[in-house]
This record gives structure tokens, C-alpha cells and sequence, in this order.
């Protein structure tokens, strides 16, 4: 934790014109997703501004100057972070965003942790800290600065909440007036402190069940309920299965022309969707197929349950949770969007780029124990056909009741204990 107020900690950082350390002003800014502390370097006199260790920035610190002629990053991991940071005091925000405060808490000293962030996978997961931190902390005021869109996540009135009403994709480029009102907020404790937030905890600790507010999948009932598969679409990240058309896609990316192409990417990604789940009702007729996510472009076949939307609202993230906590297997791409589908679900498939190798497994919500954390949940490469993904959605549907059944017997019950919707009674010893 950082202590922030009425004494902002004195953190070190080094000075991106002549990389000579020095310690904090004292001073902080509440930039939106970023802390920064303002430096003078003890060296040089330079002015400059460093990321305080919170969330991300604890993994790939930065310091810049207000004019972005100077700054120091990690040049090969940490550009994705930096550069909107950098700009972001540059060209200083030009929406007005409304800041509404709700749950208001009394208590002399606060920890807050600030979950602001333009990605949601990165929202979701800085929010888990909220729920850690409330556990290991019971008696602390709490207060948690959010994307408004995001606020149903918090489910503990005992926290308050600070919401920024701005889209995510608006978030990157700063929060205009962020840093006074939370310095005006700060006016009504002794003390506050920030919370590092860190990027990878430990979900087991977590009960997403509360969370989300939706039971997920009980695995007893996996044999007893009618089989349901949803794939969760993307429109900006697809499964396409041809060399051809993946380096057209890398190169819509890189030179533009993705809204070109778009039309002919989501209509590979719902013709192989097609042939999957036909290949699927082949052996398994009565199953149900849905398919979720955002962009309704790409016409599905017949049988398949279309719940995509364009736009997603409270009411829609409550109707898709129904969803996935009723499905065996979820099925998508590598991404953010896996991050609720797969915390609900039994199990999943997911497609994962190669260039995405590196970060397996970051998007996914619940682990389940032991083997069944690998039978249950599988990962194919990008280049996989329909038929060796049905494959693989045949095999935790049908070899799941034998696999259960025996892990159970011979765990004793043990390392289920902790595991939502899993009871001792389920043990058949
Ligand atoms: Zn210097």
C-alpha cells in the first residue's frame, strides 16, 4: 500500500533525461487509469512525472516528461501501457465525464484501489483486488474509482464507489478534473492509502458466484442438465483456420483496413462456427448451441440461438451470465471477453493465437481442481479445424461423468472442499 494523504509517500524514480535517481515532490495526479508522482530531478532540475507502482504500471514503470520529449518504459513489453499514458498529458481530455459517488462510507482512514482502466478483462481483474482486499481487511473503509459501466461488479455495500461515467475506450486518454475531485474526497478521512492493485492474483480465493451474481455451473449437474455450448463472438479478434486470411487480418491491422475486411472475417469465423456445431449435433442432437458477444455481423446457420448484441448494457452482462453458468463448454478466441464466460461455465475451448502464447491462461476466470482443470479446460491453436474442436467438445461431454465420478472417489472428497458447487455429500464414498 501507498500512502497518498495527507503525506503522499516519497517513491524513487529516475529521471528520463539523465537517468540520475530522485525522490518524489510529494505531490501526486490522478491521471485516470495512472498515479503519477511529480519529480525534480535531483541532478539535472528536470521536471518530470513517474508512474506510481499500482496495477500494471508496478510491472512496467514510466517516466516522462509533460511534453512526452523525454520518457523512460520498457521499450519491448511496456509500449501498449506508456504511450497513451504519455499522451494522455500531452493532449490533456476534452470529454467532461460525470464522477458520481455512491455507498458513502464513514471511518477515519481509507484504502482505495483505483480499477480504472480502457480494457475490461484489465477492470475485472483489478476489481478481484476489491474482494481480496476486503477479506484480509474487514474493518478498513474501503472505496474502489471504476468505470460507471463496471460498478455492477461491486457487490459489498459495505465499499464505496467512485464512478466514472466515461466509455472504456475514453478512459486511456485521461479523466478530466479525476485529480481534484478525488483530492476533494480525500478532505473527508485522516488517512488514505492506495492499494498496489496487482494485476495477477489469486482467483481460487475468489467467489465469482458473488461477484457476478450468478451461480456458476455446478459441476453435479453437469450429466443431469440438457447440454449447452456458446461460443462467444468477437468482431475485432476472430478463429479464421487459413494462413491466407490471418495475414490479411495481421496486415488490416498494422496498415488499416480492418472495417474493409470485417465483413469477410466474420464470415469465415461463422461459417467454421457452423460446421463445428454441426460436426457436434451429429452425435449430440439435443444439444444447444448459443452464441453471444458483441457485432452481429455474420450471418449464423439455422439452429443456432443468436444472443449477440451492438451495444452491451447491465441487461444484457445479467442475461449473458444466465447463459454461461448453464453451459458445459464455452468457446471462443483468447481474450478479455473469456475472462466472465469462463468464471461461470464448466468448462471451455479456447482458440488461442500463437501470439498469444505467451499470455495463456490470463483470460480465463475459474481454474477447477486438480485434473479436471485440464480436462475441463482445453486450449487449440488458432489453426485448428472445426472438426478437431468438435472433437475436443466431445470428450469433456462424454468422458466427463467417468473422469468425475473416479476423481471424486479418490480425492476423498479433499480437494473439493473449497470449490463452489461441489459438497462433501457429492462424495459417493
Ligand atoms: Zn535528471
Amino acid at each position: 500500500m501507498i500512502d497518498i494523504y495527507p503525506n503522499a509517500q516519497s517513491l524513487s524514480a529516475i529521471c528520463p533525461r539523465c537517468s540520475s535517481t530522485s525522490e518524489g515532490s510529494g505531490k501526486v495526479y490522478f491521471q485516470g487509469t495512472h498515479v503519477l508522482a511529480e519529480h525534480r530531478c535531483n541532478d539535472c532540475g528536470f521536471d518530470y512525472y513517474a508512474s506510481l507502482p499500482i496495477g500494471h504500471a508496478a510491472l512496467y514503470p514510466v517516466t516522462f516528461s509533460q511534453d512526452g520529449k523525454y520518457a523512460q518504459y520498457n521499450l519491448e513489453k511496456g509500449t501498449w501501457m506508456a504511450l497513451p499514458l504519455i499522451k494522455s498529458l500531452q493532449e490533456k481530455p476534452e470529454r467532461e465525464a460525470e464522477i458520481n459517488l455512491f455507498q458513502v462510507q464513514k471511518g477515519r482512514e481509507l484504502l482505495l484501489v483505483n480499477c480504472l482502466d480502457s480494457c475490461f478483462g484489465h477492470v475485472f481483474t483489478k476489481i478481484w483486488n476489491v474482494y481480496l482486499l476486503k477479506k484480509k481487511f474487514p474493518t478498513n473503509t474501503l472505496a474502489v474509482l471504476l468505470p460507471a459501466r463496471c460498478s455492477w461488479l461491486i457487490n459489498d455495500e459495505m465499499v464505496e464507489i467512485w464512478a466514472v461515467d466515461l466509455p472504456l475506450q475514453e478512459i486511456d486518454k485521461g479523466v478530466k478534473h479525476l485529480d481534484s475531485w478525488v483530492k476533494e474526497q480525500f478532505k473527508r478521512f485522516d488517512r488514505v492509502t492506495l492499494s498496489v492493485v496487482p494485476v495477477h492474483v489469486d482467483q481460487e480465493q475468489l467467489n465469482f458466484g458473488k461477484i457476478l451474481q450468478a451461480k456458476p455451473f455446478d459441476l453435479a449437474d453437469f450429466g443431469r442438465l440438457p447440454v449447452q455450448l456458446t461460443f462467444i463472438w468477437r468482431n475485432d479478434r476472430f478463429w479464421l483456420n487459413s494462413r491466407l486470411l490471418d495475414l490479411l487480418h495481421k496486415a488490416s491491422i498494422k496498415f488499416g483496413g480492418l472495417s474493409l475486411l470485417r465483413g469477410l472475417f466474420c464470415y469465415q469465423q461463422a461459417r467454421l462456427m457452423g460446421r463445428l456445431f454441426q460436426k457436434i449435433r451429429k452425435v449430440l442432437p439435443d444439444a444447444n448451441f448459443i452464441v453471444t458477444g458483441l457485432g452481429k455481423q455474420g450471418r449464423l446457420g439455422s439452429g443456432l440461438q443468436d444472443r449477440r448484441v451492438e451495444q452491451i448494457d447491465l441487461s444484457v452482462e445479467r442475461e449473458w451470465n444466465e447463459i454461461y453458468r448453464q453451459s458445459h463448454l464455452v468457446i471462443g478466441v483468447h481474450g478479455s471477453h473469456m475472462l466472465i464466460p469462463t468464471a461461470l461455465s464448466a468448462g471451455f475451448i479456447e482458440i488461442l493465437p500463437r501470439h498469444k502464447l505467451p499470455h495463456i491462461t490470463e483470460d480465463i476466470g475459474r481454474h477447477q481442481p486438480g485434473r479436471l482443470a485440464h480436462f475441463l479446460g482445453r486450449f487449440v491453436d488458432e489453426f485448428s479445424s472445426p472438426h478437431l474442436v468438435s472433437r475436443h467438445v466431445l470428450a469433456v461431454v462424454k468422458g466427463f461423468g467417468f473422469i468425475y465420478t473416479n476423481f471424486i472417489k479418490q480425492s476423498n472428497g479433499n480437494l473439493f472442499k473449497n470449490i463452489q458447487g461441489l459438497k462433501e455429500s457429492d462424495n459417493p464414498n
